[in-house]
């Protein structure tokens, strides 16, 4: 991939709240692009700095407006998931109030802290055109394997997606509680999350900037015609995904209770058959065995997180 950003360039403003923001000449969708909300995952953070910095070298008109958040900076900083809690665990409407009601020097938590901060910038983003407000979070995982994107259960949502070519995953957005997402997508936003890939692999940060392109384009902020890369961007996601299946939902979700010791056994990968009875993990009670056939999704390779791994079957 072309090198948009000199790696000082990036290092210097790795410790700020915004990313970057752009206003475009003509009215159109409010995107909020999301990333780091996991501080492990910071090629998300690299892709949407490629995406504003691609845009903005281009020139060309832009419809709408992109506000884009690195999330969570201090896990960011020291490159761990989180530093006391998930931060994309605590998003109910009881602890969120209770954050914006407490003042920042009496919240013990970083993550609770890095909320509100959030908040102050979130709060502010006002859409006072008839388009949607788009909210786009990134994110990877610890397996190898494709990336996805994970969907409300909103029409509108789904037929955005439908248009970038990375298999969709309905009902995951559903069953995690305390998401980013589904406390946006109760605000009447349109919201998703974008899964591009492996937290290390060396693909991750193009399929990530390419999603985001291509999305891009499908909300109509950007024209094909002013980008002759889109092509390639097209052509990379439609190559990285197109033995898989365009949309699948969630049958299973296998939840790690606090000293479980959870052990995913060696090299599964995102969107690998499974067999009912398979063994693929195993805690203190003994094996964990497949409890249908499907496909199985983020299998856990890390040691911080609460989902062991998903099976999800083809719509
Ligand atoms: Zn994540």
């Amino acid at each position: 991939m072309d090198h948009l950003i000199a790696p000082e360039e990036r290092a210097k403003t790795a410790s700020k709240r915004i990313i970057g923001s752009l206003n475009g000449a003509q009215d159109g969708p409010l995107l909020i692009l999301i990333a780091g909300l996991h501080g492990n995952e910071s090629a998300g953070v690299a892709a949407v700095e490629n995406v504003l910095a691609k845009i903005e070298q281009t020139s060309a008109p832009f419809s709408g407006k992109i506000f884009a958040i690195r999330a969570n900076l201090s896990a960011l900083k020291k490159n761990v998931r989180y530093i006391d809690e998930d931060m994309n665990r605590i998003w109910f409407p009881s602890i969120i109030d209770e954050i914006r009601s407490t003042p920042e020097h009496a919240i013990e938590s970083s993550e609770r802290l890095e909320i509100k901060q959030l908040l102050h910038i979130l709060d502010q983003l006002k859409n006072e055109t008839p388009y949607p407000t788009i909210l786009a979070d990134v994110h990877t995982f610890s397996a190898e394997g494709s990336m996805f994107t994970l969907p409300n259960v909103s029409q509108d949502e789904i037929e955005l997606l439908s248009k970038i070519y990375a298999p969709m995953v309905l009902g995951i957005g559903e069953s995690l509680r305390g998401t980013l997402l589904k406390y946006y997508h109760r605000k009447g936003l349109l919201s998703f999350g974008l899964e591009g890939g492996q937290h290390k692999n060396n693909l991750t940060e193009q399929n990530i900037t390419a999603l985001l392109m291509v999305l891009l384009q499908a909300a109509g902020c950007i024209d094909s015609d002013d980008y002759p890369e889109m092509d390639d961007y097209r052509a990379h996601l439609k190559q990285q995904t197109h033995r898989l299946p365009v949309k699948t939902e969630l049958v299973y979700q296998h939840i790690i209770e606090e000293g479980d010791d959870f052990q995913m056994r060696p090299d599964y990968h995102n969107f690998q058959r499974i067999k009912e009875g398979e063994w693929l993990a195993s805690d203190q009670n003994g094996k964990i065995v497949a409890q249908c056939d499907g496909y199985i999704l983020m299998p856990l390779y890390q040691s911080q997180g609460n989902d062991g791994f998903f099976i999800i079957k083809e719509q």
